[in-house]
């Protein structure tokens, strides 16, 4: 392997800041005495500058957005949302009552089953507070200042 080779393969690291002080002062020597490694640095800080352009934004966020922003597919979420947990609580409650009403059923079991209900209330309890504390933050943005 030629030098200019050697250094080809670091230029990409220079630019992206990845090199050790030895190997950029090594590259930076080389780069003084050598035109074509010059010019291959150049191109790639080019075609960097034109990378940087470049949004890394998903185009799912963007449209995710704007789904979220408009008003009707709010209320068809929050609507979903409502039922879901509506139609969760019901049955939980349902077959909590009828579990604690049968006492064949062993201390263990309708113990662990408590837990994993209340864990889920919880988890669940969290997730709506997280949810309302960014819906405030949205209305926020929509004011025009
Ligand atoms: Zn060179």
């Amino acid at each position: 392997m030629t030098d200019c080779e050697k250094y080809k393969k670091l230029l990409v690291g220079l630019i992206d800041q990845e090199l050790t002080n030895d190997e950029s002062n090594e590259i930076h020597d080389h780069l003084r005495k050598c035109a074509a490694c010059r010019d291959d640095y150049d191109e790639l800080l080019q075609a960097g500058d034109m990378l940087g352009g470049v949004s890394f934004r998903e185009p799912e966020d963007e449209l995710l957005e704007s789904l979220w922003k408009r008003p009707y597919s709010r209320w068809a979420k929050l609507s979903g949302l409502l039922l879901i947990i509506g139609g969760w609580l019901t049955l939980v409650v349902f077959a909590l009552i009828e579990m604690f009403r049968d006492t064949q059923e062993p201390l263990l079991s309708r113990i662990s089953v408590g837990a994993i209900v209340v864990g889920f209330i919880i988890m669940l309890l969290y997730v709506i507070r997280e949810r309302m504390a960014t819906i405030k933050v949205d209305k926020y943005k929509g004011v025009v200042r």
